[in-house]
């Protein structure tokens, strides 16, 4: 017997065909195919299991059918406009080149010698890995965790969210169809199929999700000392400082704070503005957000579609209303538009640190901004916060920006642009905001196990 998950369509409210969920024999048994699968991919070699993953992205690519049917899947599921979701999906096969050449790094043995001893150092893959994925990015983002784990020679067990199950399906069909059988596996449900998941004979989890939910999964990990990857939740702080580019700041912040309705890891949470041009700053802010349209998802003209879940919009809305509460002045006020789970951008002023809107994680379409006359503060209550993933900072070529990015404790920080890594840089989070870390050649090792070889000279 297995239960069947319900979702709906966030645009309209209304139940979307149900999913069934996996039940624990068919876990188990994807994850034994994965296990035997494992050993058969590590020995195709690097070139071997690229070429495999080359042809995957070609299809992306070339196959527009299968690319548009993942792109509405994302859009129905999730509520993301559709000219978004298709960027999410070519991203999919724009990375490949690049995670191509960070794992082949990671993949090639060391040799060194020290006082008469030679060592070898392999890098091999560490079986299974479990990929547990969130909503907000249903294909790229496991995509990310699994490209790694598969480069590197592991096989794989995804579980999508349970809010975004056909989006998981679809890609996983995609990739499946290229791979070895069982190499690939995908498990469906929400967090129950997960805790097994975690707690069945895999070898590893890469997990991007909430902190709650990460803290959760290290405590079961624990148990096996499964290796661990986990990218968790954020409230990105921006810092602008007197002098800095009001416009391009402005622009930043609103396309930041709102684009994919906020729900983004390192979307800004969090605007520190100098009282010399906070008036000119919110007077952009405001313009700016007028110009994003608020629309059905499947429309090309619309920036913004309604929230994914009600309970996501909820958590949005309380924040606002203790905001309000606590004397934020609301520049915007985003519209509530029923049904479905609509809610328009806010651009909320005079954020207190101790307002829920600025200590919780929103994931809400707000730009929230506070006023600060001293950088030294400024820079103290933007790291006031268990948060570290995304920061930026926004001013002049000066020491005093170039201070300040020294002090923020973020995992990354952009300087005049937004801190999303750059191809080849590691994807990673400071304090509880992750553990462990992806891309860059450094972070596919944390998909494989060091193991040395040492023999006398
Ligand atoms: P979530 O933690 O609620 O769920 C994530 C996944 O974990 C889902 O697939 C869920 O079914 C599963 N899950 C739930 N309980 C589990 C358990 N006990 N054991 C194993 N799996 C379990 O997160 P969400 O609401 O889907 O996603 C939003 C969160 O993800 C936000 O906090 C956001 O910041 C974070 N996120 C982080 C990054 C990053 O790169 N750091 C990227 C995207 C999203």
């Amino acid at each position: 017997m297995s239960d069947s998950i319900e979702t709906r369509n966030p645009a309209t409210g209304e139940p979307l065909a149900p999913v069934e969920a996996s039940t624990s024999a068919q876990l188990t048994a994807a994850v034994a195919a994965a296990s035997e699968a494992q050993p058969g991919w590590w020995s195709l070699g690097f070139d071997g299991r690229a070429e495999l993953l080359r042809r995957f992205a070609a299809r992306v690519r070339d196959d527009s059918e299968a690319a548009e049917s993942l792109a509405r899947a994302i859009s129905t599921e999730m509520g993301k406009p559709l000219k978004n979701a298709r960027a999410e999906v070519a991203n999919v096969h724009k990375r490949t080149e690049t995670f191509i050449a960070r794992a082949r790094g990671a993949c090639e043995d060391e040799r060194g010698s020290e006082g008469g001893i030679e060592v070898t150092t392999q890098w091999r893959p560490l079986g299974v890995v479990a990929v547990i994925a969130p909503w907000n990015f249903p294909v790229s983002t496991p995509n990310n965790l699994v490209m790694s784990a598969l480069l590197t020679g592991n096989a794989v067990v995804l579980k999508p969210s349970e809010l975004t199950p056909r989006s998981g399906a679809l890609y996983h069909e995609l990739l499946a169809s290229v791979l070895p059988p069982g190499l690939f596996g995908l498990v469906q449900g929400g967090g129950g199929v997960g805790r097994a998941l975690v707690a069945s004979e895999i070898d590893m989890v890469a997990f991007t999700g909430s902190i709650a939910t990460g803290q959760a999964i290290m405590r079961e990990a624990a148990s096996a000392m499964k290796r661990l990857v986990l990218e968790l939740g954020g409230k990105d702080p921006m810092i602008v400082l007197p002098g800095a580019d009001v416009e391009a700041a402005a622009r930043f912040a609103v396309q930041n704070s709102i684009g994919n309705s906020g729900q983004v890891c390192v979307a800004t949470e969090r605007v520190f503005v100098h009282r010399a041009i906070e008036d000119a700053f919110i007077a952009r802010v405001r313009e700016l957000v007028s110009e994003f349209q608020l629309g059905d998802p499947l429309d090309d003209g619309t920036d913004i579609g309604p929230m994914a879940s009600e309970g996501q919009r909820e958590i949005v809305l309380a924040q606002l209303a203790d905001a309000r509460a606590r004397g934020a002045e609301f520049v915007v006020e985003g519209e509530v538009r029923n049904p479905g789970y609509w809610l328009g951008p806010s651009v909320v002023r005079g954020v207190a640190d101790d307002m829920r809107l600025a200590s919780e994680e929103t994931f809400g379409p707000v730009v929230a901004i506070s006023t600060y006359d001293e950088v030294g503060e400024a820079l103290r209550r933007a790291n006031a916060t268990k948060y570290g993933l995304g920061a930026s900072v926004w001013g002049p070529a000066d020491a005093t920006t170039q201070g300040v990015a020294e002090g923020l404790e973020a995992g990354m920080i952009g300087i005049n642009r937004g801190p999303s890594a750059a191809a080849g840089a590691p994807w990673v989070g400071w304090k509880m905001s992750g553990f462990g870390y992806t891309r860059s050649t450094a972070g596919m090792r944390n998909f494989m196990l060091p193991r040395t070889h040492a023999r006398n000279l």
